[in-house]
C-alpha cells in the first residue's frame, strides 16, 4: 500500500490517519514535538523541526503524497519534499497563514470581505483607524487562531492598548461586521470534481468553536450556494487539492469572507458520523487521486459540541445522550484546549 505524509501531529492529523487507514493507506506524521494525538495512530513518525530540510527530504522520500494538519508549517523548507507532491499546495499556505495576503488575495478576486487596512506601527493603526472606523478588531497578521492575537478597538483612544495587547506585531484592523450567525464551507476539490458541504452554524464561546449544528438557521440556508461560489472561486485560483474551509459571517447583505483554512477543520467534525463521507476520507480521496465521496447530510439534524478543557471530563454523561465520543489522547486538560468532541445524530 501508500504512504501518505502528515505534517502536524495534532487530532486533525489523527482524523485524517483514522481516516486513511480504513482505505488502506499508512501515515507517517513529521511533527516536533515529543507526543501528540496523531502520532499514536499512525504507523511511522519523524520528529524533527519543521525548518530541517535535511528531516524534510528523509521524510519525502519514505512517503507517496504529503498533506499537513496545521497551517502554520514553514513555507521556504517545503521545497526540501522534491519531486513528493504536496497537496494542497505550498500557495494555499502562504495565503492562509497571512492575514494580509489573506485579505488581499480575497480583495483581487471580488470578494466581500469585512473593511480592512494593514497595520505595522502605531501611526499606521491610527490611518488603518480614519479608514476602517471604530468598533475594529485589530489581528496579528500570523499565529493567530481560537481568537489568540486579537484585540478589539472600541473607540480611537483604546489604540495603544490593543497594539500592546496584540504585542506589537504586524497587524491586519479589520471594521467590525454586523451579522446575524457564522457559518462555514468545507469544501473538496480533487483532480476534476468539486464538492460542499452543507454549511454548520457555529457557535463560539470565549473564541473557540463550541458548537456546529445542522440545518442551519435560514439565513445560513438561503446564503449556501453564495458562499459555495466563493469558495470554489477561492479553491480555483490556488489549483487546490484536498479539503478547504472558509468561515463566514451571516449578514443582511449576504456572505461576508472572514477568513480560510487549508485544510479539513473543527467545523466538519460533523460529517463523520452526521455525512455520507466524512471531511478526513474526502480529503484523503482527494490527495489521493480517488473520486470523491458524496457529502450529503444523513440525519436530520447534527449537532457537534466540542469538549474544551475540564469539559471533556463529562464525557461518560454523553455516551449515555447517545452522542458519538472522540476524545484526542491528549494528556492535561488544559483551560482552553480541544480535548475531544462529541456528535450528536437526531
Ligand atoms: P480560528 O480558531 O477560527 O482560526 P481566529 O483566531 O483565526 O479563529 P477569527 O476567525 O478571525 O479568529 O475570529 C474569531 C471570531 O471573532 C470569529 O469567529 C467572530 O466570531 C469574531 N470576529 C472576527 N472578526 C470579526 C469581525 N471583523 N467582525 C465581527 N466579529 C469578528
Ligand atoms: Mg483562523
Ligand atoms: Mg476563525
Amino acid at each position: 500500500g501508500s504512504t501518505i505524509g502528515i505534517l502536524g501531529g495534532g487530532q486533525l492529523g489523527r482524523m485524517i490517519a483514522i481516516a486513511a487507514a480504513q482505505l488502506g493507506y499508512r501515515t507517517h506524521i513529521y511533527a516536533p514535538e515529543a507526543s501528540g494525538p496523531a502520532i499514536d495512530v499512525a504507523r511511522n513518525w519523524t520528529r524533527a523541526a519543521y525548518e530541517d530540510e535535511a528531516a524534510l527530504a528523509a521524510f519525502a522520500a519514505q512517503v507517496d503524497v504529503v498533506t499537513y494538519e496545521f497551517e502554520n508549517v514553514p513555507v521556504a523548507p517545503l521545497k526540501a519534499l522534491g519531486h513528493t507532491p504536496l497537496h494542497p499546495p505550498a500557495a494555499a499556505l502562504e495565503v492562509a497563514q497571512d492575514r494580509l495576503a489573506e485579505k488581499s488575495f480575497a480583495e483581487r478576486l471580488g470578494i466581500a470581505t469585512a473593511p480592512w487596512a494593514a497595520v505595522d506601527d502605531a501611526t499606521s493603526l491610527a490611518a488603518a483607524l480614519e479608514q476602517v472606523g471604530t468598533p475594529a478588531i485589530l489581528k496579528t497578521r500570523r499565529f493567530g487562531y481560537d481568537g489568540k492575537g486579537q484585540a478589539r478597538i472600541m473607540a480611537p483612544e483604546d489604540a495603544a492598548a490593543a497594539w500592546d495587547a496584540v504585542g506589537r506585531r504586524p497587524a491586519v484592523l479589520e471594521g467590525f461586521v454586523t451579522f446575524e450567525a457564522e457559518f462555514s464551507i468545507v469544501a473538496v476539490r480533487g483532480a476534476d470534481a468539486f464538492a460542499t458541504y452543507e454549511a454548520p452554524e457555529n457557535r463560539h464561546k470565549d473564541g473557540i468553536l463550541a458548537t456546529s449544528t445542522l440545518p442551519a438557521s435560514s439565513i445560513i440556508r438561503d446564503q449556501q450556494d453564495q458562499a459555495e461560489a466563493i469558495t470554489r472561486q477561492l479553491a480555483e485560483a490556488l489549483d487546490y487539492c484536498g479539503v478547504l474551509t472558509c468561515e463566514y459571517f451571516a449578514t443582511a447583505d449576504g456572505p461576508v469572507f472572514n477568513e480560510m483554512a487549508p485544510r479539513v477543520h473543527n467545523s466538519g467534525h460533523w460529517t463523520i458520523e452526521g455525512a455520507a463521507t466524512s471531511q478526513f476520507e474526502n480529503h484523503v480521496r482527494a490527495i489521493c487521486g480517488l473520486p470523491l465521496g458524496w457529502t450529503a447530510r444523513a440525519f436530520g439534524r447534527v449537532e457537534m459540541h466540542n469538549l474544551i478543557g475540564a469539559e471533556a471530563g463529562g464525557w461518560h454523561g454523553w455516551l449515555e445522550q447517545g452522542g458519538h465520543l472522540h476524545l484526542y489522547g491528549k494528556g492535561e486538560a488544559r483551560p482552553g484546549r480541544k480535548m475531544g468532541h462529541v456528535t450528536l445524530l437526531g
